[in-house]
C-alpha cells in the first residue's frame, strides 16, 4: 500500500470504483474512461509501480494476474470472440498511473493500433 497511490486507494475501497473482482491478492474494476465496450483493469494489491518493478519473488503474482484476467474475460463474455490484454510501462509506453495494472479490452473488434 502506497499512501499517495490512486489504485492502492481503489483496491482498499477508499476511492469508489466499479468493482468486478476482489480477493486478497487482486482487485479488478471498470476503467473510468473505457476504450471498448468492456474495459476492466486488473491490479495486484501489492504496490508495484510498473511491470519492470517485478522481481523473481513476484513471479507467481504476475502469472496469477494473467490467469485472473482470463477468468474475468470469460465472466465478461469475451472468451468466444477474443479480447486484448495490455500492460503499459513507463511514459513512452503510455503508463499514466504508477501502480501495475493489466487492461482487459473487449466487446468490439479491436484495430491493429497498439497505441
Ligand atoms: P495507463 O495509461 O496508466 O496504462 O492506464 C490508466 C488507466 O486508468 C486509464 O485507462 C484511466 O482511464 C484509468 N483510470 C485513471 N484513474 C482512474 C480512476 O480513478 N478510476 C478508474 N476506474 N479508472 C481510472
Ligand atoms: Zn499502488
Amino acid at each position: 500500500m502506497s499512501d499517495d497511490c490512486i489504485f492502492c486507494k481503489i483496491a482498499a475501497g477508499t476511492i469508489p470504483s466499479g468493482q468486478v473482482y476482489s480477493d486478497d491478492q487482486y482487485y479488478a474494476f471498470r476503467d473510468i474512461h473505457p476504450l471498448a465496450p468492456t474495459h476492466v483493469l486488473v491490479i495486484p494489491r501489492k504496490h508495484l509501480r510498473a511491470v519492470t518493478d517485478a522481481r523473481e519473488d513476484d513471479k507467481d503474482l504476475l502469472g496469477g494476474m494473467l490467469l485472473k484476467a482470463n477468468e474475468i474475460a470469460a465472466q465478461e463474455g469475451l472468451a468466444e470472440n477474443g479480447f486484448r490484454l495490455v500492460i503499459n510501462c513507463g511514459p513512452w509506453g503510455g503508463q499514466v498511473v504508477g501502480h501495475l495494472h493489466l487492461h482487459i479490452l473487449g466487446g468490439r473488434k479491436l484495430g491493429d493500433e497498439l497505441g
